[in-house]
């Protein structure tokens, strides 16, 4: 397999949670299934620097080359892709809104329709765990059950897709539902979205979104709405 491709596209999409404002610094970490293992960002390298050399590969038994270093979060991303098939990229980010609501350790509610776009009528946030921990790994599978995004109390956020595309896509669209959801609590807290109404908003999503997701990394348009 020509993992050179993939290594690119790890790089781009790191640089791209950057670019976006969801990332910063050496906060964070990007990984991808590459065969039976996975390729994962290097641990405390800022993006910038990144070559596709120093990218870590991790194979299924989550060993790696002795020279490198994966990130320190290898376990939840090695966890995510081992138990969801449906998963093929993981993105972790601290992007700002997403970790205030997690320090506030709230879920997510329905408090607009691109909730679904998670997989569900909310977005877990994950009880607390040291961030690099198994325990942290455990917690955060937990909250992603039936669901592709969900907060880690006092820390951040991780959102996953089947591609890097489409897990890059639902990073900024947590990070915006999160926004969401701080300014409508500063304005007395949000109108919900009742469970009937969600059940068909996710019947609708499951044949909805970003239609070019090689496009969408590249370029950095937004998906259409429907
Ligand atoms: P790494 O640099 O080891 O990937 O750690 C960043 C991070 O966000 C830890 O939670
Ligand atoms: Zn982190």
């Amino acid at each position: 397999m020509n993992e050179q491709p993939l290594r690119e596209a790890v790089i781009e999409t790191a640089l791209e949670t950057n670019r976006r404002g969801l990332n910063q610094g050496t906060s964070g970490n990007v990984s991808v299934r590459c065969g039976e293992g996975l390729l994962i960002t290097p641990s405390g390298m800022a993006y910038e620097d990144l070559a596709p050399d120093d990218l870590v590969y991790m194979d299924a038994d989550g060993r790696w080359p002795a020279h490198q270093k994966p990130s320190s979060e290898w376990h939840f991303h090695r966890a995510i892709l081992r138990e969801r098939d449906d998963i093929h990229a993981v993105i972790h980010v601290h992007s700002v809104y997403a970790s205030v609501v997690a320090i506030q350790r709230h879920d997510i509610p329905p408090l607009h329709y691109m909730i679904a776009a998670a997989g569900g009528d909310s977005i877990r946030c994950a009880p607390y765990a040291t961030f690099g921990t198994e325990a942290l790994s455990h917690n955060a599978l937990a909250a992603l059950d039936g669901r592709y995004a969900c907060l880690l109390a006092n820390h951040g956020m991780i959102a996953t897709g089947p591609d890097l595309a489409r897990a890059l896509w639902l990073t900024e669209e947590v990070e915006l539902l999160a926004r969401q959801y701080v300014l409508s609590l500063s304005l007395g807290g949000p109108t919900l979205l009742d469970a009937e109404e969600m059940q068909r908003v996710l019947e609708a999503f499951r044949h909805y979104g970003p239609r070019s997701g090689a496009a969408r990394t590249a370029s950095g348009q937004r998906p259409d709405a429907p």
